[in-house]
């Protein structure tokens, strides 16, 4: 790798880590450190509804306590502006505007009520209503693409609520690639044109993640396998800047001690085991060592989480964090779910 690694864990701050959310962060801490590279702390905020007070805090000592504080974050060594999204907004406007003007955006005035229509009538028919290349410039949707430039004109000077949709190219196969996946082929015409920029004045996750991670020059993206289905239209957004994506990696989910689904918080208060480890009180801000009386070890719980969907190939099971960062490697993750298994976390007592 010619270019300096520099990898991101970019967590909205909605609440406590999930035990899923601080893999995550280990995974991309590890992969940092090993290729000698910065790992990025970023604060998606853009959701106002979502926020939660007090979350980005948790979420800072958290990584603190796991023994993996970041290089670059809010308030730390900020060499590309602010690093919390919300401070960061007079940005994202400029580039949303670059891709209408090189036409691979546009305005949707539609409202809800006209939304729920449009879905109702396709329901009727027996189909399901997708805003993209097969319904966008018919008459009924009202968007840049339907009405003429004077009459879009006079629909935003006259304050008229719009959002930006993204214009997903139509009859193309986009060919991506994913460091665990592989090779992925997707037909460009079961996208639906997501909206970049809401009315609100604030973008979306898609449009902030992507301008964000090319201004802070991020070259791989490690996360969760939830973000995959994204993977397109991220890929397409890069295209249509001009910008070189990064590498992607999405990593495995974290299933039930079943195997059967996804591993829920509530999974976690019937084995009487915290979807992760550390509480956080808010009146005076501190994060508790431990959520048993005896307290978890840092050591062990990061020990534990690397072998949530990643093993070294041997048989070697207790790792310090000097040694998962030399043997750390992504093509040794796995692509199936990594099946939670209570009996390892006896594990958590242990010192050593
Ligand atoms: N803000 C997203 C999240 O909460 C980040 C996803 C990504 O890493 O691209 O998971």
């Amino acid at each position: 790798m010619s270019q300096k690694v520099r990898v991101r864990f970019a967590p909205s701050p909605t609440g406590p880590l999930h035990i899923g959310g601080v893999r995550t962060a280990l995974f991309n801490y590890l992969f940092a450190k090993k290729h000698g590279g910065d790992f990025v702390l970023r604060i998606e905020d853009t959701d106002q509804n979502r926020y939660v007070e007090g979350a980005e805090d948790y979420i800072i000592k958290s990584l603190d306590w796991c023994g993996m504080p970041f290089d670059e974050g809010p308030g730390k060594n900020e060499k590309f502006g602010p690093y919390r999204q919300s401070e960061r907004k007079h940005l994202y406007r400029q580039y949303a505007d670059d891709l209408i003007a090189s036409g691979n955006a546009y305005y949707a005035f539609d409202t809800a009520e006209q939304l729920d229509a449009e879905r109702k009538g396709h329901e009727a028919e027996g189909k399901t209503f997708i805003y993209n290349w097969h319904n966008r410039e018919k008459g009924r949707l009202v968007n840049s693409l339907t009405l003429s430039p004077e009459e879009t004109k006079a629909k935003i000077e006259a304050g008229d609520d719009y959002v930006i949709r993204f214009k997903s190219p139509q009859d193309e196969t986009l060919h991506l690639k994913d460091i665990i996946r592989g090779n992925i082929k997707i037909d460009t015409n079961i996208l639906d044109d997501k909206v970049l920029f809401k009315s609100d004045g604030m973008p979306t996750y898609h449009l902030a993640n992507i301008v964000d991670d090319h201004l802070m020059e991020i070259t791989h993206v490690i996360r969760g396998e939830e973000w995959l289905p994204s993977l397109a239209l991220h890929q397409l957004l890069y295209n249509a800047f001009g910008w070189k994506a990064p590498e992607f990696a999405h990593l495995p989910l974290i299933l039930k001690p079943t195997g059967k689904g996804k591993l829920s918080k509530r999974d976690g208060d019937k084995m009487g085991f915290p979807v992760f480890p550390l509480e956080y009180n808010a009146a005076d801000g501190s994060v508790s060592r431990g959520y048993k009386e005896d307290g978890y070890f840092p050591e062990a719980v990061v020990n534990f989480l690397a072998f949530l969907g990643w093993n070294p190939g041997t048989e070697q099971e207790i790792f310090s964090l000097e040694q998962l960062i030399s043997d750390f490697d992504l093509e040794k993750v796995h692509k199936a779910g990594a099946r939670f298994d209570p009996d390892k976390t006896k594990w958590f007592n242990h010192h050593y």
